[in-house]
């Protein structure tokens, strides 16, 4: 039974000028992306590679029987490591953008200092992704592109409700549902919320199309 729930440690690896990754396996538990290993190649002298992927697997999980996957001879020294230098096999996530479901699809919208706060608490730890911002949080909430084009899109506001103890929190016009943080669509009923009650003339006007639209 032990022997079933062995775990194996796979690494994935790259060799110079080549974008084909190999499966090798290791004991090292502390291999990680972008190290620079050297591994046995058949017919060849050993060859330095970097680590694009780090798997830890049972047997039944296994890319490979672990019998057959050759292990990885060991870390590469530092003049070996310096033929990598400046490749970054890590994946890249942009934390200054996320999708979200509009009335009738999607949009990419920029993320606000707070949301990426949040990621980058929650990702920061991640070594197999690089954390980049692509916009600027001076641009938070607004859209980058959209699929929905020439579908009807369902408009509100956020009626910002500030309460005894500092804390803000949004109301969404349309549905009434309550959020920490605004967002450019009502992550509830996905209506467009570009205004916030802040701006009393426009959300008036609002309030008023959406009465002659309500009654018919
Ligand atoms: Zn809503």
């Amino acid at each position: 039974m032990g022997l079933f729930n062995k775990k194996y440690i796979y690494v994935s690896v790259c060799f110079q000028n080549s974008s084909r990754s190999y499966a090798y396996r290791t004991e090292d538990k502390s291999i990680k992306i972008n190290d620079v290993v050297m591994v046995p190649v058949p017919g060849e002298a050993a060859k330095p590679a970097i680590v694009t992927k780090v798997q830890i697997c049972t047997e039944k999980d296994a890319p490979y029987p672990p019998d057959k996957t050759k292990m990885i001879i060991g870390r590469a020294d530092r003049k070996t490591r310096k033929l990598f230098d400046g490749v970054d096999m890590r994946m890249p996530m942009d934390i200054s953008i996320k999708s979200v479901q509009t009335t009738n699809g999607h949009a990419v919208v920029v993320t606000d200092k707070e949301e990426r706060r949040r990621l980058k608490e929650q990702l920061g730890k991640r070594k197999d992704i690089k954390l980049i911002e692509t916009q600027p949080i001076s641009k938070a909430c607004s859209i980058v592109s959209r699929d929905d084009a020439g579908k009807p899109v369902r408009r509100g506001y956020w009626k910002v409700q500030e309460h005894i103890n500092g804390d803000v929190t949004w109301q969404c016009s349309r549905c009434k549902s309550i959020f920490q943080y605004r967002e450019a669509f009502c992550p509830k009923c996905h209506s467009e919320n570009r205004k916030t009650s802040h701006d009393p003339v426009w959300v008036d006007e609002l309030e008023g199309f959406d009465a002659i639209f309500n009654d018919k």
